[in-house]
């Protein structure tokens, strides 16, 4: 049955899990496209324009901005971030999911848009601060500096947990992966995600008003 395609956001503090357990979403399945954020912040090693990130400059993602081409944006940490509409629109007319690893201000705008019937959102606790803490410094990406004003953050984010879907406390990464895993399976089959239904039932009624 052909299904409507699902925006599943995940949110956390900055080190709880996000991009690891996106990682594991998509390879579970592979069809889970990701919606490449657009930022103004500096790449970090390794991250590839157009893959991680697509990296524009203030007067760039103002303009994308002001041209309505963002579906959400928000200042985090100083830069501006901001999720790119088409690729999501089209993807979602497939019928396909989009995973989108963002803040609690982003998913908000997500969920109040015209789209927001067929969101799942997702909170990702860490098991505690210093876990937090170890997994930031341990990720080796970011200065003493950064990871300090993103632990000052931590709690704005986190205070943000109760306006979500579902909240998973990333302890043991398989057992997370498994139940986002799980989750996804059952909005899937949602109501709202299955337009073939009402078909369907339009069917079934006009088989009884036959056999009537
Ligand atoms: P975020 O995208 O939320 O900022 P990351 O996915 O980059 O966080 O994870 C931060 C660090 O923590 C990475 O080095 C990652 O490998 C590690 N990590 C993620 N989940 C777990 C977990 N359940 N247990 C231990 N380490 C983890
Ligand atoms: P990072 O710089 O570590 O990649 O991301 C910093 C924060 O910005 C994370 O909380 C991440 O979820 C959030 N973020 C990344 N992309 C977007 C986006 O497109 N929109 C919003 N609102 N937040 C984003």
């Amino acid at each position: 049955m052909q299904r409507r395609g699902l925006l599943i956001i995940l949110s956390s503090p900055s080190g709880a899990g996000k991009s690891t357990l996106t990682r594991r979403l998509r390879d579970w399945d592979p069809s889970i496209q990701f919606s490449v954020s657009a930022t103004t912040r500096d790449p970090r090693p390794g991250e590839e324009d157009g893959k991680d990130y697509r990296f524009l400059t203030q007067d760039q993602f103002r303009r994308d901005v002001a041209e309505g081409e963002m579906l959400e944006h928000a200042h985090v940490f100083g830069n501006f971030y901001g999720s790119p509409k088409g690729p999501v629109q089209a993807a979602i007319d497939r019928g396909e999911d989009v995973l989108f690893d963002i803040d609690w201000q982003g998913a908000q705008q997500i969920v109040n848009s015209a789209l927001g019937a067929h969101t799942l959102s997702v909170f990702i606790l860490p098991p505690s601060i210093t876990e937090l803490h170890r997994r930031l410094v341990s990720r080796g990406q970011d200065s003493d500096e950064v990871i300090a004003k993103r632990m000052q953050k931590s709690w704005d984010e986190i205070s943000h947990w109760g306006s979500y879907d579902h909240v998973l406390i990333n302890d043991n990464l398989d057992d997370t992966a498994t139940d986002l895993q799980k989750i996804v399976e059952a909005t899937r089959l949602r109501r709202l995600q299955q337009p073939a239904l009402l078909e369907h039932v339009r069917k079934l009624q006009t088989e009884f008003e036959e056999l009537k």
